[in-house]
């Protein structure tokens, strides 16, 4: 049915490329490229060992544009999934106006010399993708993705008026390293040091990062895995959905770190070790947080001996399409071992990489057709909820009787 080219081997660049194999009724040519042609070629030959099938495989830097163009246009697929890093959001963007494809990512831009995303510079696209006659998904993974899907459903199917929305994101799974970051340790710090904010009555505040004493937390009762103290935390998916959950008053992220992780994190940052700026050392000039990055285990590589589950999803809180006031909460629980069985990967990268697949599926079925530049939560939420079922991100709806701060 399509062709696709996958940009990013890293951990969720193999996570996509081997559900995109899986489906062979849809994802009939795969090409997979990224910087480093090495991780292409492991993954290439995994799929060929476990599953039978052949991809393509090709060496780009995604920071080029000339580059992409070249390689778009010799393989000419009909969508093009961006899992390489956010800095390479608008160079791909680009590329794929130039020569008219389709284009899904799992992350918002993000420049190299600022700590800050959002997603003004993606929106920016949306007449020149509707010019051009080509759809931009963006925010496909899991959070952003799954996420913002669930709010859809909810809005389409539950409620007349959605009024809190809170998105937790559990991670209760045992890698047996000191310390490790579950996706790209230079993106995830970035991510995690920020000041924190969220969403009430028409306007976002702001409170302490993580890793101050003041930072705002509590325990969670997570299905399955029991309670888990939970950190408030900005995350992209929040300023999409604020525009497009009508009747919102209050959004909020919520995401579980051990003492552990936080205690080492907190020695990193205050050594400064997390510093994104060049500083001089013996002669050469270097960036900290990209050093740290070369020290601190592969997240792809993690999968090993992982152990444990995650378990993500939203609670909602508003007016049901009958008239009641009720609490609503949908999730998924995935398994570390077992997705690492099934494909060699941690459940993070999973969770992240499969509704990628899902989404470019929905894409490729014209299921979500359209021209312009779309959240997740702007699309029909129905067939993704179906095959997030089918797939391996199975989902449950339950009422919510607990406590939220
Ligand atoms: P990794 O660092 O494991 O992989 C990134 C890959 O992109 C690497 O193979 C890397 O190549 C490649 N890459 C980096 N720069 C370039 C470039 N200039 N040209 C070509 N390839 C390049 O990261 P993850 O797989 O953990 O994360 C990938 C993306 O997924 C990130 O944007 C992350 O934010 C997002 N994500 C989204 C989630 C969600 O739920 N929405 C959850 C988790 C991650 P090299 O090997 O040479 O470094």
């Amino acid at each position: 049915m399509g062709k696709i080219l996958i940009i990013g081997a890293g951990g969720v660049g193999n996570v996509v490329a081997k559900k995109c194999a899986q489906v062979s009724e849809v994802f009939t040519e795969i090409c997979l490229a990224s910087r480093n042609i090495e991780k292409c070629n492991k993954i290439a030959a995994e799929i060929e060992k476990n599953m039978g099938r052949k991809i393509k495989i090709a060496q780009v830097d995604a920071n080029k544009v000339p580059d992409l163009v070249k390689l778009i246009n010799e393989f000419r697929p009909n969508l093009v999934i961006n899992v390489a890093l956010p800095y390479q959001d608008l160079t791909i963007m680009d590329a794929c106006l130039r020569t008219g494809v389709n284009y899904l990512d799992t992350a918002n831009y993000e420049p190299l010399d600022d700590v800050h995303f959002e997603y003004s510079w993606q929106w920016a696209y949306q007449e020149k993708f509707k010019k051009k006659g080509i759809m931009a998904v963006l925010g496909c993974g899991f959070d952003p993705g799954v996420s913002n899907v669930f709010c859809a459903y909810a809005q389409k199917h539950i409620y007349k008026e959605i009024t809190n929305i809170d998105i937790l994101d559990c991670n209760a799974g045992d890698h047996g390293y000191p310390f490790a970051t579950n996706f790209n340790p230079e993106i995830n710090i970035r991510e995690v040091t920020q000041i924190v904010k969220y969403w009430e009555n028409e306007k976002w505040i702001e409170t302490p990062m993580i890793l101050d004493s003041k930072s705002v937390h509590f325990s969670f009762d997570y299905p399955v895995v029991g309670p888990r103290e939970s950190y408030l935390l900005y995350h992209e998916e929040l300023e999409s959905l604020v525009r497009n959950i009508i009747g919102l008053k209050r959004i909020r992220f919520w995401m579980t770190f051990s003492e552990n992780y936080l205690t080492y994190l907190r020695v990193l940052h205050n050594v400064g070790m997390t510093r994104i700026d060049e500083v001089e050392f013996e002669g050469k000039k270097i960036v900290p947080i990209k050093f740290l990055k070369t020290l601190l285990p592969d997240p792809s590589l993690l999968g090993t001996n992982y152990t444990g589950k995650t378990v993500i999803g939203c609670i909602f809180d508003g007016i049901t399409k009958n008239g009641k006031k009720k609490k609503i909460y949908i999730y998924n629980v995935c398994d570390h071992a077992k997705t690492y069985k099934e494909i060699q990967a941690q459940a993070i990268s999973y969770t992240a990489g499969t509704p990628a697949m899902i989404g470019a599926m929905m894409m490729l079925k014209g299921i979500w057709k359209n021209t312009g530049v779309f959240n997740v939560e702007q699309l029909d939420p129905d067939a993704f909820m179906e095959a997030l079922n089918k797939y391996g991100l199975p989902w449950q709806q339950i009422e919510f009787t607990g406590n939220l701060p």
